[in-house]
């Protein structure tokens, strides 16, 4: 579909937040007929009604009506498909697209990749699941610039036409298993990156995840990865060289083209740590050096780009203890490559809402980095099941009590985690809200005597 065909199409949008406002936005502009629908009541939806109002388009709140599930139920019996709003805002843009998805590190490698184009001077814009919408600014970045694009599989398992010119698949781990019913399923929504590619479109697959690649002497996509004819496939690796890609050789990042290999920076230089960071370096390198980056631009952005909020972010650090929030770690893949990103002997803030995560994979590193676990939210009981035996472990009520047991627990040379490897919603609205309080409270504790604290010593023993 193009956007000239949406011209007095009947469109039903569901949920009324910012992207389902951007894509009507764009629609209404592009002559759609619109309609939306949300689940949420008015109060909630207040901000987006009075512009939908100002819009001028019908809307319903509070659940979706006979109207929207008979248009919906119309739509399937006429073979018309339910598009994400990234497949729509592609209708609109002339921009290249560059999309990255993954189960992990898709925010920190779209901000480090438009941080690298925006200090080359390329017109650039980073959206998607990232929270600008791509419909926002499908229609402002020109043919010649570029659109960094944050996929989830939810959005990729949506998409029709959608073509990524650079597609990256970062890494593909269990997460999300309680949403998608099982991997094969997780696994085929985030493979459809790779659809609607055509000749000449690059490829960049993480040759360290089983479930990507091949291993042997030359790295190949793994198995059930089907890679269109004509595009050209980049492997990453942080454990060994590759034929075309970014690889790690004696504590230097190496890009390797066609033509020679570059020594890119020294792994020390790189501003973001962990060897997870690192794979989403090489991967920023690859897409880098499709888009013909010249190296020195590209070190430059390697070594000041410092991360995304929330993300291992430091916090503090107060009569030696390093304060690090990592509240955007939901599951048990990031907390383990958090236990190897920050300073050891750590003070560990776990918990939340379980998302069916295998803490017991955590046991070795807690063993060796963790010097105290306190557990918080929904979660608490089945992580000290998983990892009381192995750790000295407290149970805290709130956060509050959280950060005054590490504050107590805490000595010189400390790292004190939020890592919660665990769903926020138990307690917060979300990870940015769980992070945000998290600091403040931190800022506020951290900073007052140690003595004037609530929590009392014996308790914690
Ligand atoms: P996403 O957008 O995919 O959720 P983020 O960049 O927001 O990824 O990072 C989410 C969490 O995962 C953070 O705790 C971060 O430290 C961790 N992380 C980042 N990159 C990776 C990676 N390549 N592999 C595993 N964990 C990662």
């Amino acid at each position: 579909m193009t956007f000239r065909e949406v011209i007095c199409k009947k469109i039903a949008i569901l949920g009324m937040a910012r992207s389902g406002l951007a894509v009507a936005k764009l629609l209404k502009r592009h002559g759609a007929k619109i309609f939306l629908s949300d689940i949420k009541g008015e109060e909630e939806l207040s901000e987006s009604i009075s512009e939908l109002k100002k819009l001028g388009v019908e809307f319903e709140t509070g659940g979706h009506t006979e109207r929207v599930i008979e248009g919906r139920l119309e739509a399937k019996k006429r073979g018309l498909a339910t598009l994400s709003e990234v497949e729509i805002a592609s209708w609109f843009s002339e921009a290249h697209l560059v999309g990255i998805t993954g189960s992990n590190g898709k925010t920190t490698t779209v901000s480090l990749v438009g941080d690298i184009l925006k200090n080359a001077k390329k017109e650039v814009s980073v959206c998607g699941n990232i929270g600008l919408p791509f419909s926002e600014v499908a229609t402002t970045v020109s043919n010649g610039g570029h659109i960094v694009l944050e996929l989830s599989s939810f959005q990729l398992e949506m998409i029709d036409g959608l073509r990524l010119e650079v597609a990256v698949i970062l890494n593909i781990s269990r997460d999300h298993l309680d949403r998608h019913s099982d991997m094969p399923s997780y696994k085929r929504a985030k493979l459809r990156i790779l659809e609607n590619q055509r000749p000449g479109d690059v490829a960049i697959l993480n040759a360290d995840d089983p479930e990507l690649s091949r291993g042997g002497a030359v790295f190949s996509p793994g198995r059930d990865i089907k890679i269109k004819e004509g595009v050209r496939t980049l492997f990453f690796s942080t454990r060994r060289e590759v034929g075309e890609g970014a690889f790690v050789r004696d504590k230097e990042v190496v890009l390797r083209t066609l033509e020679r290999a570059e020594p890119i920076i020294p792994v020390w230089e790189i501003g973001i740590k962990g060897p997870h960071n690192l794979a989403n370096v090489c991967a920023a390198c690859c897409v880098a050096s499709v888009l013909e980056i010249d190296g020195e631009h590209l070190r430059e952005s390697l070594r000041s780009f410092k991360g995304v909020e929330h993300r291992l972010e430091k916090v503090l650090e107060v009569e030696g203890v390093k304060i690090v929030n990592d509240s955007k770690a939901t599951n048990v893949d990031a907390v383990w490559y958090a236990l190897q990103s920050v300073e050891a002997p750590i003070v560990l803030i776990m918990g939340g809402k379980d998302k069916g995560g295998d803490f017991l994979r955590l046991k070795d590193l807690a063993k060796k980095n963790v010097k105290y676990l306190i557990l918080v939210g929904e979660a608490k009981e089945k992580i000290k099941q998983a990892l009381g035996d192995s750790v000295s472990t407290k149970v805290a009520a709130d956060m509050e009590e959280a950060v005054k047991l590490s504050r107590q627990l805490a000595s010189e040379g400390d790292t004190v985690l939020l890592s919660p490897g665990c769903a926020s919603f138990d307690m917060f609205n979300d990870y940015e809200q769980r992070g945000k309080v998290f600091k403040d409270l931190c800022r506020e504790i951290f900073r007052s005597h140690r003595g004037s604290l609530g929590t009392r010593r014996e308790k914690v023993k």
